[in-house]
């Protein structure tokens, strides 16, 4: 039975399961922590800006937040798998965990799969480049080479 990944992404293709070949860590500290691991972006999410939200990963690598405690099945899942986010997992394209979140019908959960999607075929370094000029969790990311740069 092919997974939700068999549907095609929208606008990037992943050949290949984890290009970036990184693999993150429980310990993994800002910039990468900010990086939810279904592909939202806490640093620029209204929630946690304003202290309602503690973010996805940050606090574990302090010893603040204890992971056995979490709640949210993708995040325990990646972490303990020692990934910085989904988009390091060979298992992403067939997974039913992330997929179950990433194929809800609104805009946020497209646009985490987007960026789920960017992170896999540009890297982190890019996506944070762009990530940090949004508003909100998700945000405008376009090809490295039509991005402008400062
Ligand atoms: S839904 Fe789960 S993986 Fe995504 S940001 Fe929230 S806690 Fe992290
Ligand atoms: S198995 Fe699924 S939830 Fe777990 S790290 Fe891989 S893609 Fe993410």
């Amino acid at each position: 039975m092919p997974g939700p990944y068999s549907v095609e992404l929208r606008d990037f293709q992943m050949e290949t399961p984890n290009p970036t070949g990184y693999h993150g860590h429980v310990t993994s500290e800002p910039p990468l922590a900010y990086i939810g691991c279904c592909g939202a972006y806490c640093r620029t999410c209204k929630p946690y800006r304003d202290g309602y939200c503690k973010g996805c990963k940050l606090g574990y690598a302090t010893g603040e937040r204890d992971l056995a405690k979490a709640r949210c099945r993708i995040k325990v899942c990646c972490i303990k798998r020692g990934y910085e986010s989904c988009a390091d997992c060979p298992d992403l394209k067939t997974c039913d965990i992330i997929g179950s979140l990433h194929n809800r019908s609104s805009y946020k959960y497209r646009k985490y799969r987007e960026s789920v999607a960017f992170i896999c075929q540009h890297g982190y370094d890019e996506f944070l480049r762009q990530a940090n000029t949004w508003t909100n969790a998700y945000g405008k990311l376009r090809p490295p080479e039509e991005s402008p740069r400062e």
